[in-house]
């Protein structure tokens, strides 16, 4: 674990530069704005080690898959987020020396990434090799107004001298992932312009065709007054550069604001990038930098009003529920429902920025309770408009009916190449049904039952029942798969997949007989587009009642998987703390034997079907497992906070809470390098409000059973619920629901029912 970072209520504070840390940095200080990302990259060159990471969303590369043994139904590559144009590059030479602090004395650092405005600040004071001292302040951002304008305020002081800054800005498309199986560069260049007007670049995927066009303008400002100077224009392959030569005054600060529109052929006709790209730079250039960031700053404010987490008496939680949320909205903005949300978002390259399950079973209820409801819907659509390719991929698979969503994707096919992943992980399908009920619960919307969830359901219906064979001994079963638990591979009757099968069967039938009643003619129209039959129907009912289930009666907990009993049952704690983590010190086999679990199991399983397990059931199993888990997947002491709190176990729920929320800030998983983990940043805020604040929707009433960490004087968030806007606080001994919107609702408190008109503060005593 590695803490350096300032403890700050709005920020994200560094405030020492340690080369050994700046890849962690990289990827902390990381900003976005659903259309873009940049990693805390300098923008002055730095040749220490470094990640660089430019991404645009939904841009990616199919890159070969690279295996020994080819298996039948292989992916044919694994997707690759692309690191893509460098638009943050600055040089600056004074005389013969290069600005680059892996090479210069650095006497004074500090970065902050101030959440509250949404922008990335650094500010150093550095010797150069020769003697010379100059201060930097570096400010940018990339705007969640103007998606496709990011903006940098560079501003230099030569401390001791006075002399020449050579200042070149660039724009560099001659980049490359480091995540490349065959070590080629992804992009080819189409367009260059560069004159004294300003710089374009314009580079294309090698695959796919995707096109991106940067274009970039600067005002230079000397005396607060702002100076035209020729530039020397530097052109090349896939670069474009303007270099000045300013002369410079000890104690007078130099500020270069570069201005640069980054638009996508998804967005718009790849012919017209370049009109579009310079109209879009204009208007930024125009407006100017300072009164961006105002706009910036302001359109942030509007979004901590709609999903802020307040919590009195812990900086060390609320900077990190803080920074949670602040990625959350960096990563996906929900307004085009091509895109979702890959683990990483747009802070690296691993996972490919691909979409796994982890956006239904973590992601989804955030933007559910803070976001519109257009944005939760979009996450469904994205599933919706990936049907087909998940029927062929069931079919690639020899499945004859049904549907496969892959675990692992970009554009709805498969692209994840481990065996284990792509074959076995099926339960991702159960992810996704559940995903439907869940949307469906919280905002009322039974429209999207008949216009798009019935399909989904079916197909995936299909599927289990296709899946599943019956024995006489135990009934259903279904063999070789890997649960949730991926430290086992290849096991029969994971429970957890097992039960969200049958649970999938049993909700679409619960939609098909809503959506029989409420929109007849869709629902015959829908029976015939997919031929459903009433023996399908019968089966799924049989497969239901009978499905298999392991059991251990002595202990009354749910197997895992069969067998699992047959292993040797050590508790974590008694692990050699330096064998942790054990991915990264044990054998795969020595941990496939192990009984330690990855992430929750059994237990994810009782945390999305929690109404139907009583808490003495949960208790068994959460008691009997949680101890031999050793959360080395980052999605997984969120869903054992949530239980631990339902269970009343506020010691356990509290030292999770911390892990999940401060994993990247104190880099537990030593891998924060790589990229935040921007999914599990979904199930933090879970572990807040459904974890401490007890949140639940059940027959259309809000549902709250608060507990209060010992450690905070309060908490309090936001959500949204069927049109009313709320702000829920606990303090101790007692909660508040303020409704801030004139719409009323349902709401249920600690087992006591009430009715919250329209605006009013309810405030109820807790014991
Ligand atoms: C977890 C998976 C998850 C993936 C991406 C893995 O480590 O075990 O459940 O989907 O990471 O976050």
């Amino acid at each position: 674990m590695k803490q350096y970072i300032a403890l700050d209520e709005w920020s994200i504070v560094e405030e020492t530069f340690d080369p050994g840390n700046n890849q962690v940095s990289e990827s902390l200080f990381s900003i976005g704005n659903g259309h873009m990302g940049q990693r805390a990259n300098f923008e002055e060159a730095y040749s220490g080690r470094s990640l660089q990471g430019s991404y645009m969303a939904g841009v990616y590369y199919p890159d070969k898959t690279r295996v020994g043994w080819w298996k039948n139904g292989y992916p044919e590559y694994f997707a690759k987020v692309l690191n893509a144009t460098n638009w943050i590059g600055l040089d600056l030479r004074f005389g013969e020396e290069q600005l680059d602090l892996a090479r210069c004395t650095v006497k004074e650092f500090r970065r902050e990434l101030n959440m509250r405005s949404g922008y990335l600040q650094r500010t150093f004071v550095t010797e150069l090799p020769g003697g010379r001292q100059v201060r930097v302040e570096a400010t940018r951002f990339v705007s969640i107004v103007r998606p496709e304008v990011g903006a940098i305020r560079y501003a230099v002081t030569p401390l001791n001298f006075s002399g020449q800054l050579q200042l070149s800005l660039y724009l560099d498309g001659d980049v490359k992932n480091e995540d490349a199986n065959y070590d080629e560069k992804f992009w080819d260049e189409t367009t260059r312009e560069n004159t004294a007007q300003g710089a374009l670049l314009t580079v294309r995927t090698r695959k796919l065709d995707f096109h991106v066009c940067s274009a970039m303008a600067y005002d230079i400002l000397q005396r607060g007054q702002k100076v035209s100077v020729p530039a020397d224009l530097t052109s090349r392959d896939k670069y474009v550069a303007h270099t000045l030569h300013l002369p410079v005054e000890q104690g007078q600060t130099t500020i270069a604001y570069k201005y640069v529109a980054n638009v996508t052929s998804r967005d718009h006709a790849a012919d017209d990038l370049q009109t579009v790209s310079r109209r879009v730079l204009a208007a930024a250039q125009a407006q100017g930098f300072e009164s961006l960031l105002a706009e910036q700053a302001q359109a942030w404010a509007q979004k901590w009003q709609e999903s802020d987490i307040v919590i009195e008496g812990d900086v060390a939680a609320q900077q990190a529920i803080r920074f949670c949320i602040f990625q959350l909205n960096q990563t996906y903005t929900g307004q085009d429902e091509r895109l979702n949300i890959g683990p990483k978002g747009f802070t690296g390259e691993k996972y490919g920025g691909s979409t796994y399950w982890d956006t239904e079973a973590y992601c989804l209820p955030f933007y559910l309770s803070t976001a519109e409801q257009h944005i939760p819907r979009n996450l469904l659509l994205y599933r919706y408009k990936h049907l087909e390719k998940a029927r062929e991929n069931a079919r690639k698979l020899g499945f004859t009916k049904g549907a496969l969503y892959p675990m692992v994707t970009m554009n709805g096919e498969e692209c994840h190449n481990e065996w284990e992943i792509t074959f076995e992980e099926i339960h991702r399908n159960g992810a996704i049904a559940h995903a439907i009920y869940d949307y469906v619960e919280y905002t009322g919307d039974a429209a999207y039952l008949a216009e798009y969830g019935l399909e989904v359901l079916v197909e995936i219906s299909r599927f289990w029942e296709e899946r599943v064979h019956f024995i006489a001994a135990k009934g259903y079963v279904m063999l070789g798969v890997t649960g949730p638990n991926e430290y086992e591979n290849n096991v029969n009757n994971n429970w957890y997949t097992n039960r969200m099968a049958a649970w999938t069967l049993e909700y679409t039938l619960e939609v098909l007989d809503r959506v029989r009643t409420t929109d007849p003619g869709r629902c015959r129209d829908l029976e015939r587009k997919l031929r459903l039959q009433e023996s399908e129907i019968a089966r799924w009912r049989d497969i239901m009642a009978r499905m298999y289930y392991p059991y251990d009666a002595e202990r009354q907990v749910f197997l895992q998987q069969d067998g699992y009993l047959d292993k040797e049952l050590i508790p974590a704690g008694d692990l050699d703390p330096k064998h942790r983590p054990l991915n990264q010190h044990w054998s795969w086999d020595r941990i496939l034997r192990s009984c330690f679990l990855k992430q929750a199991d059994v237990l994810q399983g009782l945390y999305f079907l929690g109404d139907r397990y009583d808490l003495a059931t949960k208790k068994r199993n959460f008691d009997f497992y949680e101890p031999m888990t050793v959360h080395e997947s980052s999605l997984s002491p969120c869903v054992h906070s949530i239980l631990a709190c339902e269970l009343g176990y506020r010691e356990k729920a509290y030292e999770l809470y911390l892990r999940t929320s401060r994993l990247d800030l104190d880099s537990y998983n030593h891998d924060t390098q790589d990229g935040l983990h921007i999914t599990s940043m979904g199930g933090t805020w879970m572990s807040v409000v459904k974890g401490f604040g007890g949140l639940r929707v059940r027959h259309g009433r809000l549902v709250l059973n608060p507990l209060l960490p010992d450690h905070w004087r309060s908490f309090s968030f936001k959500v949204m619920f069927r049109g009313a806007r709320l702000r829920v606080s606990v303090g101790k001994g007692r909660l508040n629901v303020v409704n801030e919107t004139d719409t009323g609702f349902e709401l249920t408190v600690c087992d006591h029912d009430y009715r919250v008109a329209g605006k009013e503060t309810l405030t109820i005593p807790l014991s």
